[in-house]
């Protein structure tokens, strides 16, 4: 028997738009090439695999940083590790400590609050948006005496009002920190995310749109927070022009945390940065040109992005009035064929995201420490936080689009086909479970 109504959904027994899974959506890799591998050949060929000196050294993160300062106009750029650890460093730099709060939207990462908490410094929650960014006025109805310094995370790719909260930080002696680790090659009104704050911060994790497996970038204007980040991502010392540590300098006698960028790395990164404008314009391509379509659909509401031309474009998020639709209207997408192949993550109830939700950070919301005497939730310094909420519930608007959301990953490499799957299924599913 042949089913012949072709709007009837698959998850009620209808015939899938496709079944052939989409890409896996880690922007970078599908990039990987032969730039990268010769590149590495290169360091490995010259025995040279550590940043600061070796036999023939080849300056891989050296020229990394170079371009990257470059491209986003700014003075300073150094390689790091990994974000979580370029977070610590540059909070650190800053002289982030117990006493101090720092601000953060509860849509963010684990490695944001692991990052206040580990220099002995409480964090503070902050709502956020329809642009699933933190919200400028409740950063003003939060900032107390106590608030030190703002992180703001660009989430999915794209920025909320960053020039506003900049300005915000600016009124009210803040520093401001801005997390790039999701937006790389992101713009807000033509000037680069990473370039508004005192300090932005790189990851080039697989899932992000430039990738060397682990690593990340800390840019600033600002010579002596660039050397305390340089100082803290190393040894806790400075170092001398043939690369060995120099410890003269009374400013530059502190302790690190041996985040370094190593040449390997630095090298499938030089690879992937050259790249990155064609990563970010092919999925740009690709979520607006299925956003352009949807557009008309009744009923269906989609994420608040506030400069589309300075999209990244990684994720697209579609808004239901209803937690149960959501999850519904999730579902039934997926069983339309929109779906990744195993251990990918194409098509998703907001709530499945996590340590994304500051409520599901177990060791937030616990107040864990990784020293016996509690700290620093115990340190005198910090008493004034002790009837701080971190609970669901603290943050109303992010509890809300938690539930109402569906989010759909924008592979960097999808054919018309995969997009014209896509904008199918959507349809589809929309003219039965939305409202007319
Ligand atoms: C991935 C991510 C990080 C951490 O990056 P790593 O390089 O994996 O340490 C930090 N913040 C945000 C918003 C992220 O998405």
């Amino acid at each position: 028997m042949k089913n012949v109504d072709p709007t009837r959904l698959a998850i009620d027994g209808g015939t899938p738009v496709r079944t052939k899974p989409l890409p896996w959506e880690l922007p970078g890799a599908h990039w990987m090439g032969k730039e990268e591998l010769g590149l590495v050949s290169r360091v490995v060929k010259a025995k040279s695999p550590f940043r600061f000196y070796g036999p023939d050294l080849q300056h891989m993160v050296d020229t990394l940083e170079k371009e990257f300062a470059r491209k986003l106009g700014r003075k300073y750029a150094l390689a790091v590790s990994c974000a979580t650890a370029g977070l610590h460093v540059a909070l650190g730099a800053m002289g982030i400590g117990p006493g101090d709060e720092v601000l953060l939207p509860g849509f963010l990462w684990v490695s944001c609050i692991s990052a206040v908490v580990r220099l002995g410094a409480i964090p503070r929650m902050v709502d956020i948006d329809e642009t699933f960014c933190m919200d400028p006025q409740d950063l003003e109805r939060k900032i107390t005496p106590r608030s030190r310094a703002v992180l703001l995370v660009h989430m999915s790719g794209a920025p909320g009002a960053v020039d506003r909260i900049a300005e915000i930080c600016r009124q009210r002696g803040l520093k401001l920190v801005e997390d790039c680790a999701q937006s790389a090659g992101a713009k807000f009104k033509g000037k680069y995310t990473g370039s508004f704050g005192d300090v932005g911060v790189f990851s080039f994790q697989l899932n992000k749109n430039m990738s060397s497996g682990e690593g990340g970038m800390i840019v600033t204007d600002d010579e002596r927070l660039f050397k305390r980040c340089f100082a803290l991502h190393d040894l806790g010392y400075a170092r001398n022009e043939q690369g060995r540590l120099d410890f003269s300098d009374p400013n530059y006698q502190l302790w690190g945390v041996g985040a370094r960028m190593g040449e390997l790395a630095g090298a499938v990164a030089l690879g992937q940065f050259r790249k990155l404008d064609r990563i970010v314009g092919s999925m740009r391509k690709s979520k607006w040109a299925i956003r352009r379509q949807l557009a008309k659909v009744p009923g269906l509401k989609f994420r608040n992005i506030l400069d589309p031309k300075g999209d990244s474009s990684p994720f697209l998020i579609m808004l239901f009035d209803e937690p149960d639709l959501a999850r519904r209207f999730t579902k039934a997408v997926q069983a339309e064929g929109i779906v990744g192949v195993p251990g990918s993550a194409v098509c998703l109830h907001t709530e499945q995201f996590g340590l994304h939700w500051y409520y599901n950070n177990v060791s937030l919301v616990n107040r864990a420490s990784i020293s016996r005497d509690g700290w620093p939730w115990t340190h005198p310094a910090n008493a004034f936080a002790l009837d701080y909420n971190y609970n669901r519930g603290a943050l109303p608007k992010c509890d809300e689009l938690s539930e109402r959301g569906c989010l759909l990953s924008i592979a960097s490499k999808l054919t018309a086909k995969d997009v014209a799957d896509i904008v199918a299924a959507v349809k589809k599913v929309a003219a039965k479970l939305l409202p007319a």
